[in-house]
């Protein structure tokens, strides 16, 4: 199955939260998929169906609502010879937006993956599981990390790590207690280690056997237990045969699988992690280079930079929740631009037109995702653009402390 570009992932993470928020006050919002090889008279037939069987629907704001959704649908699919190569998903309907008020959305999605099957549902939620499943990560990995006091097991789902289990052993530890015979301590003590990596082997199995395409799995752990184990069988012979590497970490615990994913970026270089981590490595890198610096941040220089032609790389936050609003003056026809987050978007209202020596209010012409504005800008002056999640330390760091918004550049430019 095709690989969906980290855009293409956010394109639909983004339309899958705008959907997953409308709420119909009844059973009345239409989700409808249509496969590519659907023929759209078909679906029209279909479509003519289900509207003289809703004029049977009791309530009447519903019935009224429902019959509308239809229509517009209907008349939406008319500018259609055929589907889209992927086919298409629509999500019509009266939305919910409070005190007893709602509102009609409509959306036509074409999807970055085909649609399978044909499906019309009617519910107070649009039905998202179909391009949810698109989303789902298809580069797993397993982790855990065990000494003889602490395992801890976790999951790398593309650039994100899951923690799973954390088990604590009661072995004791190397050296006897008083009283009692060296010998026979040490002989519990390999009893007791022996039913601790039985404990162990068997966990780590039964969570890694039920994760479907696991590509491999990364051991961690202090000292020379983690090798110990491994080789000793404890592990299921299918788990057992996917280990990729052993590898030496600090710790056992939560801190310890961040280490494990950090070695292993090392020693597997194509890890979405791993490339991830490297570009802003290397930004950082351009950050503390104090002479002829090669790294810009903040959406101002950045933006300034970009109409330069000087980004070489431009790195966005998947995080960033923003919109670029460009307004117009009605009186004398000046126009600007603003960023405006998503939260504030509700209360914000335009500014007066700063050329205008009476107070005139500005018209809101365009909105905007901002990642979709400083992409296409990217792209139009050449930049290649990564979109970077807060998964790992480095991509954290570049949201809060650069603002998720920052470029490597071609050539200083001071
Ligand atoms: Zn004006």
């Amino acid at each position: 199955m095709k690989q969906l570009t980290d855009k293409e992932k956010y394109d639909l993470k983004r339309k899958l939260e705008e959907l997953k928020a409308c709420k119909g006050q009844h059973t009345e919002l239409i989700s409808l998929y249509i496969p590519p090889t659907r023929q759209i008279s078909d679906v029209m037939a279909y479509l003519r169906n289900e509207y003289s069987e809703s004029s049977n629907i009791k309530s009447k704001t519903t019935r009224k609502n429902v019959l509308s959704a239809i229509e517009s649908i209907m008349s939406r699919l008319r500018y259609f010879k055929t589907p889209p190569p992927n086919g298409l998903a629509v999500f019509v309907g009266h939305k919910n937006i409070g005190s007893d008020q709602t509102e009609m959305v409509a959306y036509l999605i074409e999807p970055p993956l085909p649609i399978t099957t044909f499906l019309y549902r009617c519910d107070s939620s649009f039905y998202l599981e179909p391009l949810e499943e698109m989303l789902a990560e298809d580069e797993i990995y397993g982790l855990f990390l065990i000494d003889r006091r602490e395992c801890t097991i976790g999951v790398l789902r593309g650039k994100r790590v899951e923690i799973l289990s954390h088990l604590t052993s009661r072995v004791p530890g190397k050296h006897g207690r008083g009283g009692q015979s060296q010998r026979r301590f040490e002989r519990l003590t390999e009893i007791a280690a022996h039913e601790w990596f039985v404990e162990c082997g068997e966990k780590i199995s039964n969570i890694f056997l039920k994760e479907k395409n696991l590509k491999g799995i990364f051991v961690g752990g202090p000292g020379p237990t983690k090798q110990y184990f491994v080789d000793s069988n404890y592990l299921h012979h299918e788990i057992q045969k996917k280990i990729i590497a052993v590898l030496d970490t600090g710790y056992t615990d939560e801190s310890g699988i961040r280490e494990l994913v950090s070695a292993a970026s090392e020693v597997m270089s194509n890890l979405k992690i791993a490339k991830e981590k490297n570009i802003v490595k290397r930004f950082l890198q351009e950050v503390t280079n104090k002479n002829k610096s090669r790294a810009v941040y903040g959406e101002e220089e950045v933006r300034k930079a970009l109409n330069m032609g000087a980004v070489d790389t431009l790195l966005l936050s998947e995080d960033l929740r923003n919109y670029r609003i460009s307004f117009k003056c009605p009186a004398c026809g000046y126009t600007m631009e603003k960023t405006v987050e998503e939260s504030k978007l509700e209360k914000f209202e335009p500014p007066n037109c700063p050329k205008c020596e009476n107070p005139t209010q500005m018209v809101m012409e365009e909105k905007k995702d901002l990642i979709d504005e400083l992409s296409e800008l990217a792209e139009e002056t050449g930049a290649k653009v990564e979109l970077i999640s807060r998964d790992s330390d480095e991509g954290d760091a570049l949201y809060r402390a650069f603002g998720g918004i920052a470029g490597i550049l071609r050539y200083n430019i001071e």
